[in-house]
């Protein structure tokens, strides 16, 4: 489908959330580190509405606290502490975490604040033991350079990072690990300007380049997030959460606009066929009769377990919940998406995927029957317990009417996959207030100033450099700076006076594509790749030779360079022993040598090569092979 973005209107603004590389975390002075290993502590808690200071209580919160859930926290001592746990009031903000914030502001041009207030916003779904996340703004009104555009920067602030679900077991107990919690995040929120997906990647990635360009952040899939808002003339503002990966930005956006003009289409057909909101009743029937001697496997389950199904009737639906919005992604997945949110269901039947799943054209018909519903009319059924059923099938009606007036508006979190699904409705404005445990810092100007003084190159400036400074081409500078080895380049360079293009093509197209071959790159360290090239620079190892040696040092722990040499055989042969070898390799192949003359070069190039497979450096094989050659054709 080719989509005119211009004529639909498409606005996009991105929130980048990005974890910094600080010693302790924003509110204490615990590590900001993961563990693999088994939890030292594990703590239960439940959720529990009470008036916030505003004096309201929150309908979200209230309605987790019917669900009856119950949250299993997992610590260890090392990355969490009373703080995380919420038994320890929150220590003073996290100076170097504010001071890297504010060097990302002030690279973009942001107005820092004059004081810096922490904010409380109100979170509900376990991963903040407080039940909320604590946020303050550190800038505003900045901008970045987006090819000619110049796009808005509204505000950076700072965060702190939610705990990390690890799982959830039966009896209603998700499972979180706490050390993700209290990790320092910057955030940096665009004006919705961007009128293109691609532009959403363009400008993601300028914004992420900044941000690695204090040098401060964190590194690897899960340290940086974005989130985007989207909407389409007379479609809606939907907030897309959590897209890990900046290359599903365009595609994220492609499917959100997909789905918007498909909901508009849906919306405008069922008018004109005169379907009204208030002909959908939350009306639920009990349909168990109908599916006693059912082969369905699912239902079946339910029945064993005395759980009971129920139906409700969309009039003038049918044929609409089967409408593709997005690939594999139908207005039935939107509503079996809210019914499994609302419902705690694992799913919905409806009668436009029928018959399948066990079920029989007959138990249809008996449904329909059941119900009352007409030739016209969709009947969307679940199997559950009494409350999880209604629930679903109050939120499949609310979802149904929604399709009549057009989008809702809506939090939608990303798969992998680009696709997104319903996570809760759009919060309304009031969900922050003052977090009264922590006071304000002041920023003076002198401090402003003093920050001012050693900004970071920009990352535009630094790509212009490495061209000019070590004659790197556009392409091989770009990957540089995108890259984690930006510094590592510039020492290398330094320590070895290795040619700085044969630097950067092995930090960046070389180690992509040992990775790609499964060998385990990172286990080397920048000291080993530090020594390899001072080795290629002291003539002791080949720039042929250098991946084997990595490979090497990626399976032998603890194990140095000059070992990696020895044990693979790659001790670089003396320009004698070449020279003789050479010569023997020339008596060998004399009659070629007297049919092609100097046209033997390559042929005989090539057997050298090989034969001393990555102990010997071409160039220099190129000049013994050459002047010998000359004189006996001499
Ligand atoms: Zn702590």
């Amino acid at each position: 489908m080719e989509i005119d973005y211009e004529k639909i209107g498409l606005k996009v603004g991105l929130e980048i959330h990005q974890q910094l590389n600080t010693s302790t975390k924003l509110f204490c002075n615990c590590k900001p580190e993961l563990f693999k290993e088994k939890p030292e502590i594990t703590f239960l808690r439940r959720l529990r509405p009470t008036q916030s200071e505003l004096g309201q209580i929150d309908p979200a919160a209230y309605f987790e606290f019917q669900k009856g859930v119950k949250i299993l926290y997992e610590a260890n001592v090392k990355s969490s502490c009373l703080v995380e746990m919420d038994e320890e009031p929150p220590h003073p903000l996290n100076m170097e975490a504010v001071e890297i914030a504010l060097t990302a502001a002030l690279m973009m041009k942001a107005k820092p604040v004059d004081e810096i207030h922490v904010m409380r916003k109100t979170v509900i779904d376990g991963s903040n033991t407080t039940g909320f996340q604590r946020t303050c703004v550190i800038a505003l009104n900045g901008e970045v350079k987006v090819r000619e555009k110049k796009v808005p920067i509204q505000h950076v602030s700072l965060e702190e990072d939610a705990a990390r679900k690890i799982g959830e077991e039966e009896g209603n107990i998700i499972r979180y690990r706490i050390d993700r919690l209290g990790i320092p995040l910057v955030e940096v929120a665009t004006a919705p300007v961007i009128n293109l997906p691609k532009e959403a990647e363009e400008v993601a990635l300028a914004i992420g380049r900044i941000l690695r360009a204090t040098g401060k952040v964190k590194r690897g899939l899960g340290t940086i997030r974005q989130d985007l808002n989207i909407s389409i003339k007379n479609g809606a503002l939907t907030e897309i959460k959590g897209v890990q990966e900046l290359e599903l930005l365009p595609l994220v956006v492609e499917y959100e606009v997909q789905r918007q003009l498909n909901l508009l289409k849906i919306s405008k057909e069922l008018r004109e066929n005169g379907v009204k909101e208030e002909a959908i009743k939350e009306e639920f029937f009990v349909v168990t009769n109908v599916f006693k001697q059912t082969k369905c496997k699912v239902i079946r389950k339910a029945l064993d377990r005395s759980q009971q199904v129920f139906a409700v009737k969309l009039p003038k639906f049918k044929g609409f919940l089967k409408w593709e919005l997005v690939p594999n992604f139908r207005l039935g997945t939107e509503m079996a998406d809210r019914a499994r949110f609302w419902g705690r269901v694992g799913g919905i039947f409806h009668t436009d995927e029928l018959p399948a799943y066990g079920i029989t054209a007959e138990e249809v018909e008996e449904l329909r029957e059941a119900v009352k519903a007409g030739e016209q009319d969709a009947i969307v059924f679940v199997a559950d317990n009494p409350e999880n059923a209604q629930d679903a099938l109050k939120a499949v009606v609310e979802r149904a009417r929604e399709a009549i007036k057009g989008v809702p508006e809506e939090t939608r979190a990303a798969n992998p996959d680009g696709i997104t699904h319903y996570m809760r409705p759009r919060p309304g404005a009031a969900r922050m207030y003052p977090e009264t445990d922590i006071p304000p810092t002041q920023i003076t100007r002198n401090y402003i100033k003093q920050i001012s003084s050693h900004l970071p190159e920009l990352p535009e400036q630094k790509l212009q450099r490495l061209m000019k400074e070590y004659a790197l081409n556009q392409k091989l500078a770009r990957q540089i700076l995108d890259s984690d080895y930006g510094e590592l380049f510039e020492t290398i360079i330094k320590e070895s006076g290795v040619s700085p293009t044969t630097v950067a093509a092995f930090l960046t197209e070389t180690l992509k594509a040992l990775k790609r071959d499964g060998v385990q790159v990172n286990k080397v360290s920048e000291d080993q790749t530090r020594e390899i090239f001072k080795s290629v620079s002291a003539g002791e190892l080949t720039k042929e030779a250098i991946p084997d040696v990595v490979i090497w040092l990626s399976e032998h722990k603890d194990k140095n360079v000059q070992e990696a040499i020895n044990d693979l055989g790659l001790k670089v042969i003396s320009e004698s022993e070449l020279k003789t070898f050479v010569e023997k390799v020339i008596v060998d192949n004399k009659r070629l040598i007297q049919e092609r003359g100097e046209g033997s070069f390559g042929i005989l190039m090539g057997v050298i090569m090989r034969s001393f497979r990555g102990r010997v450096d071409a160039a220099l094989v190129s000049k013994v092979l050459k002047e010998t050659l000359t004189e006996i054709l001499k």
